[in-house]
């Protein structure tokens, strides 16, 4: 109970998982089906200000901490995963480093549009050479007279197609690495930004996944998000917060798939399926403590790229494991086309790869393992 005269925080946990239940599952089929999110999306997450979470009220957002965040997306993702994505993708890594390294200008300019949903938010990193090597990416910028000149593409870019605001790396030359890589915030009207192709996927129907073509794009010196040279690791930090972000939306999935996978238990119960349904419930709640721990260290200011790293490894491993023992469960019937089994399964697949596939993770963690050891307090 909060104490007389304090403001309650608002129960974002409890405000999603009755949009989730009651507003976003009855339409996943459908979205699945027809690969794209109707106008009712939008405007669910726009009313109940999910677009805001993370954001601080003096820059319009809605507040929030990490783990109102990631209770949102795993609410979220446990009715359609691809709607928690778009959201995760928004917050994580094109809002919250607009939020960390941008100007007062900057802030002013986007954040309130973003937290209201007038904008919706992507981030542009990987490219069709470039995806787990980010720092060999090949998008040139150059320096001219009244700021910048922008040219070359990028891949599986989400939200990119709707997006009012990407953030875009690109390198004043390949040759210097990491040293070279700087971030523009370009808006979707800049002249010479084109979405090339709207890319189909296995799973995470609805989540619009783009090429993006920049020719030519000319920004002002206000579009240069930090440092010349400093892209990279802000990409990267935006990346390890993304990470727990991601992490909860595939947790979504795994309890979605468990909770599936228990009711075709106790429609037609088995021995053997009851070894599935443990296994799934253990793996449920070892993905669950890590991303709790994940996102504690980060509100509490503690490192926390190794917990996220562990966190998302762990709790997409879990997803595509339970949606996968999910269809032996579900017998023939969680195979067709359309059935919930089989969209789960499909959904669960892209987590180990979006955001660093789990082979990255592992690299961050032995890493984190072998160099920074004051986050080593798992064991
Ligand atoms: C649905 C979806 C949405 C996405 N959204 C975005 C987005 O919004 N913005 C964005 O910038 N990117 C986005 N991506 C791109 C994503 O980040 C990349 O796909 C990912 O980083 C992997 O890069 P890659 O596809 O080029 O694979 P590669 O880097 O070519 O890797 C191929 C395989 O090799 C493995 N591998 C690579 N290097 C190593 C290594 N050193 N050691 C061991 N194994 C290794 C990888 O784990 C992988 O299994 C998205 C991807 C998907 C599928």
């Amino acid at each position: 109970m909060a104490s007389a005269g304090s403001t309650e925080a608002p129960p974002w946990r409890a405000r999603a998982r009755r949009c989730a239940a009651e507003e976003l599952r009855p339409l996943s089929a459908e979205i699945d089906r027809s690969d794209r999110f109707p106008s009712a999306v939008a405007e669910a997450l726009a009313r109940e200000r999910f677009f805001g979470l993370g954001i601080p009220p003096a820059w319009g957002g809605s507040g929030g901490d990490t783990a109102a965040v990631v209770g949102v997306l795993e609410e979220l993702a446990w009715a359609n995963a691809a709607v928690a994505v778009e959201l995760a993708v928004h917050l994580s890594v094109c809002a919250q480093p607009i939020l960390t390294d941008g100007t007062d200008e900057q802030r002013r300019a986007y954040l309130p549009r973003l937290a209201r949903g007038e904008l919706l938010g992507a981030f542009a990193l990987s490219e069709p050479g470039a995806g787990s090597d980010a720092a060999a990416l090949r998008t040139r910028y150059e320096r001219r007279a009244g700021g910048y000149r922008l040219s070359g593409a990028k891949m599986f870019i989400s939200n990119a197609a709707s997006a009012g605001l990407t953030l875009v790396f690109a390198t004043r030359d390949p040759a210097l690495g990491h040293a070279g890589i700087t971030g523009f915030l370009v808006p979707k009207e800049t002249p010479g930004l084109r979405v090339a192709q709207r890319l189909e996927k296995l799973g995470l129907h609805g989540s619009e996944t783009t090429e993006l073509v920049l020719e030519e794009v000319r920004v002002g010196p206000e579009a240069r998000l930090g440092a010349e040279g400093a892209g990279l690791a802000i990409a990267l930090r935006a990346l390890a917060g993304g990470r727990v972000g991601i992490a909860s939306c595939a947790l979504g999935v795994a309890r979605a798939a468990y909770e599936e996978m228990e009711r075709n238990v106790r429609a037609a119960d088995a021995e053997w399926k009851r070894h599935a349904l443990a296994q799934a419930y253990a793996e449920l709640a070892a993905a669950r403590a890590t991303v709790a721990e994940a996102a504690r260290r980060k509100d509490a200011g503690e490192p926390f790229v190794l917990a996220a790293s562990v966190a998302k490894l762990l709790a997409s491993r879990a997803a595509v494991a339970i949606a996968a023992r999910g269809i032996d469960v579900a017998g023939p019937a969680g195979a067709r086309a359309g059935a919930e089994a089989e969209r789960l399964l499909r959904d669960a697949r892209v987590f180990p790869i979006v955001e660093g596939t789990s082979e990255i993770q592992e690299l961050v963690i032995a890493r984190s393992l072998l160099e920074a050891t004051e986050e080593r307090t798992v064991l």
